[in-house]
């Protein structure tokens, strides 16, 4: 066996999403791909923005000397001065370039942060339903995922965290919009997660920080807000991306920024820095950096995402399915009426519908559909939906 024991069983552990990616192309090859419902991916399918594409033209227009060389690993300067003063806004307090590192998106500012926090065995609490990946990046710098469910509204359970933090508690990743529910924490519940992170700290003689990936933050619906993370807690890092607000997941352009007044600033600064070059990133890619500078108040339309969160919404409800109606992000994560959610993922698929069990987010009893499917495709999903539940409950 060529490859290592951990990588194959890292291989068998994330084999929910690729599963369904097998199982869709077998059912399109037979049924036709128009004839398959695959809620399964979240791989955004609105176009980026046309000021994107007109950007695009003009920095790659960008001839002059050194126009594709080294850079600071952290990006240009004036690249994280530009996304700096977007930041400042989001989160109602200052932050400077200095504070930022463009990254290879959300996912690479992630393995920055962790291979620049972690000691060997150190624990990272993660809160289920969460995305998957997040024990890979984990793992991938020497951690422990210390898993915690949220609580019956996909909120944070504060009494179980308090219970899972210990003097091994290095970093907790929060997620919100969240990945795969769609629940936003409230400034309240945020402010009493950070008392709780600084309360243990303090007992413990350590540092706890906060990581807050919010890719999703733009992709909010209406009558909601996702509050600021550097006013809940003073040792956190933001981690985000252009691949969902900008549509540009395959160009990997995202950023990491640190609360202005995080323990050990700077030596963190630098770790990260060096983290980004010997990861390989090396930099974010310099296109895109030049392209999303300019670009900072440019979002795609959320309110398409909403009209089909709420066609979901209706079609399920007309079904019988229990679930939470998302504040943000692409997906929802509708309980399975029979309890198996393998089980009843198999039973949808009898209706061509693709769906992700909650298992592969760390869920059972959960599926995840994902909005990146135009309106006329989830209409039509209707009557699958319909007799899948029937059949499941009768
Ligand atoms: N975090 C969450 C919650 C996600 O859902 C994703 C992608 O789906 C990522 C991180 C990775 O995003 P990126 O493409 O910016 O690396």
């Amino acid at each position: 066996m060529a490859i290592s024991e951990k990588m194959r069983y890292f291989a068998e552990k994330s084999s929910w999403i690729r599963k369904m990616f097998e199982e869709g192309a077998k059912l399109k090859a037979e049924h036709g791909a128009d004839n398959v419902f695959d809620f399964s991916l979240g791989n955004p399918d609105l176009s980026p923005p046309a000021e994107f594409d007109e950007i695009l033209v003009e920095v790659a227009g960008d001839t002059r000397k050194g126009a594709h060389a080294y850079m600071p690993n952290g990006g240009y300067p004036w690249v994280r001065e530009a996304v700096a003063g977007r930041i400042s806004q989001e989160q109602g307090i200052e932050v400077g370039g200095g504070e930022l590192l463009m990254t290879c998106g959300a996912a690479g500012a992630l393995n920055v942060v962790l291979k620049s926090l972690l000691n060997p065995g150190e624990e990272v609490i993660l809160l289920a339903p969460y995305f998957v990946e997040y024990n890979f990046y984990v793992d991938n710098h020497g951690g422990n995922a210390k898993i915690v469910q949220t609580d019956e509204n996909f909120n944070l359970d504060l009494k179980a965290i308090d219970e899972a933090l210990s003097e091994r508690t290095k970093a907790i990743i929060i997620n919100s919009p969240n990945n795969p529910t769609g629940q936003i924490y409230s400034a309240e519940q945020l402010a009493e997660l950070g008392k709780l992170l600084d309360k243990a700290g303090s007992s413990y003689g350590t540092s706890i920080y906060m990581i807050s990936d919010e890719p999703y933050r733009k992709i909010v619906f209406k009558g909601h807000e996702v509050p600021s993370i550097f006013q809940a807690y003073h040792n956190s890092i933001v981690v985000s991306s252009y691949s969902k607000d900008l549509s540009l997941p395959g160009e990997r352009i995202g950023y990491l920024a640190v609360h202005p007044q995080i323990h050990d600033k700077l030596s963190l600064l630098d770790a990260m820095t060096l983290a980004n070059r010997i990861l390989g990133f090396v930099n974010a890619p310099a296109l895109m950096q030049k392209a999303v500078a300019e670009l900072q108040d440019v979002s795609v339309d959320c309110t398409v995402y909403e009209k089909r969160r709420d066609i979901f919404c209706e079609i399920l409800k007309e079904a019988g399915f229990e679930f939470i109606a998302p504040k943000g992000a692409l997906y929802i994560f509708p309980k399975a009426p029979m309890g198996d959610d393998v089980a009843f993922c198999a039973l949808l698929q009898k209706h061509l519908i693709l769906a992700v069990p909650g298992q592969g987010f760390g869920s059972p009893g959960y599926f995840r559909l994902s909005f990146c499917t135009d309106e006329k495709t989830i209409r039509a999903s209707a009557n699958g939906f319909k007799e899948a539940y029937a059949e499941a409950t009768k």
